[in-house]
């Protein structure tokens, strides 16, 4: 399918993406601010979320929001302070992007270090469901909510050796699909997940290092698949997985 987004497809959306500082989830903030949203960049390290911020504000597009969080840290009490702040300061939520994860070791199962199991878990799998949980109540207030979850192909078929970062995106996987399920006959939020597939940023690298970046798909590539999820244009889709072979 060739899917182009209209330029105001997000106009006056509030979107959240976190992991907004940096790889895919950085182009995301920039393509979905350029189509009329207003941004809120959730990262760890605050210098690269305000860089995203410059270059938003540079465009000319919405004014975003900048949130520094630390997903690896117990985040219930920022959590609160989050959704006051989101509240406060945009008053709405249409989209939530969940884009952060780090990849952890690739090594023998029994090898895997347990602190560092801990942490992919509390990022990629743990904050992914407290932000889900307490934002929600505000998605649900938007006319086209859209709450979005990435994964990987070792999220759909856990593989040998990618430990916790598979079984991290196999639980979010699940846990996507039980909220589409409770969510398809009593909400207007769809819920889907996508898997970007290989795509030229620093997890790839990290993944691959000996593998040619010129060889692989820039983040660009898959936007208008990421701004179709966000934008009201698919509301019929709901409980899917999206890959990056439907553009
Ligand atoms: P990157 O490593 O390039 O970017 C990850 C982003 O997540 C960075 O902005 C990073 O912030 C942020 N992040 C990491 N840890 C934390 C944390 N503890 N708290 C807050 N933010 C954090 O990854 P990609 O852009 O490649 O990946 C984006 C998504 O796509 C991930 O969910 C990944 O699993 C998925 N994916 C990627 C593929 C690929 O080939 N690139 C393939 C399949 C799936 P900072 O820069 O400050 O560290």
């Amino acid at each position: 399918m060739s899917y182009q987004a209209r330029i105001d497809l997000l106009k006056d959306k509030v979107i959240l993406i976190t992991g907004a500082g940096a790889g895919i989830g950085r182009v995301a903030a920039i393509s979905c601010a350029q189509h009329g949203a207003t941004v809120i960049l959730l990262g760890r390290t605050t210098e690269k979320l305000e860089a995203v911020y410059d270059e938003i504000v540079h465009a000319g597009y919405p004014e975003p929001g900048i949130v520094p969080m630390d997903l690896a840290q117990p985040i219930d009490a920022d959590a609160e302070s989050l959704v006051e702040a989101v509240a406060k300061n945009h008053g709405r939520l249409d989209g939530l992007l969940h884009n952060a994860a780090i990849l952890g070791d690739r090594v023998p199962f029994d090898h895997y270090p347990i602190e560092q199991w801990n942490r992919v878990m509390q990022v990629n799998m743990h904050a992914v469901f407290l932000l889900t949980r307490l934002l929600m109540p505000m998605l649900q207030k938007s006319d086209a909510g859209r709450l979005l979850f990435t994964s990987s192909s070792v999220g759909a078929e856990p593989r040998a050796y990618w430990g916790a970062y598979a079984v991290s995106k196999y639980a979010m996987e699940g846990m996507a699909k039980l909220i589409a399920d409770e969510l398809e006959q009593t909400s207007r939020i769809r819920v889907n997940i996508i898997n970007p597939g290989g795509t030229r940023t620093s997890m790839r690298v990290a993944a691959y290092p000996a593998e040619d970046p010129a060889t692989v798909k820039p983040p660009e590539d898959l936007m208008p698949l990421y701004l179709y999820l966000l934008g009201s244009d698919s509301q019929e889709e709901h409980g899917r997985t999206f890959t990056a072979d439907w553009l």
